[in-house]
């Protein structure tokens, strides 16, 4: 699977090294994690899907997410993979279980080992749905002070879900930092059929998703 390279960070994970995600993933995301207190030397590891009945090819339980330690000098980073762990029909499910921002919040919120940050940085292949964007705007005020960044490039359309114009605001509102290609953005219903809104358009003055469109 090409990754797109407006996606540094993922493309680095993914494609650079050997570790690849499992096969017939739809939804790709990547996160770099500056914690709060230094991670110990074992923070290395996979963790399961969060739905236990998630299957992978060949009917085995699928891997839900893989995190380790990059650099020796930067001991609080941890570098974490995951991905949706439902058949692509599961995507179109209500609540969030088989996604990938689940697979990452569950992780960081550990019972008994909840990771707080100082820093978050996430790639998604796809926008966040409804249900994933209200847990990542909880995410952030578990973690007050904290600087988030996301940045995708596909919408997520798929009922009853997409993400919507709203949800985004919403993010923006609790201090995460945004950026999408135009062609990333949610459709507008007040527009028009397939007719998406603009950077402009979503989020208040002075606080607007960042475009990655190229520029030419
Ligand atoms: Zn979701």
């Amino acid at each position: 699977m090409a990754i797109d390279p407006r996606l540094i960070r993922m493309k680095k994970a993914f494609e650079l090294t050997i570790s690849k995600p499992p096969a017939g993933r739809i939804v790709l995301l990547v996160a770099r994690v500056w914690l709060r207190d230094a991670a110990s030397a074992s923070e290395v590891g996979v963790i399961p899907a969060q739905d236990p009945g998630a299957r992978g090819k060949g009917g085995a339980p699928i891997d839900g997410l893989r995190f380790h330690k990059p650099s020796l000098k930067e001991s609080n980073l941890l570098e974490i993979a995951t991905w949706n762990t439902g058949k692509p029909s599961n995507l179109q499910d209500m609540a969030n279980p088989t996604h990938a921002e689940r697979q990452l919040c569950e992780f960081l919120n550990t019972p008994n080992k909840e990771r707080y940050f100082s820093s978050i940085e996430v790639e998604l292949t796809h926008s966040p749905c409804t249900a994933c964007c209200a847990m990542l705007e909880k995410l952030k005020f578990k973690n007050p002070g904290s600087s988030a960044s996301l940045r995708w490039i596909e919408p997520y359309e798929i009922p009853p879900q997409a993400t919507r114009k709203d949800n985004l605001e919403d993010l923006m509102g609790v201090g995460w930092e945004l950026s999408a290609p135009a062609t990333g953005l949610p459709l507008s219903p007040a527009k028009g059929f397939g007719e998406r809104w603009s950077h402009n358009e979503i989020g208040r003055p002075g606080m607007r998703i960042k475009s990655l469109d190229v520029k030419r």
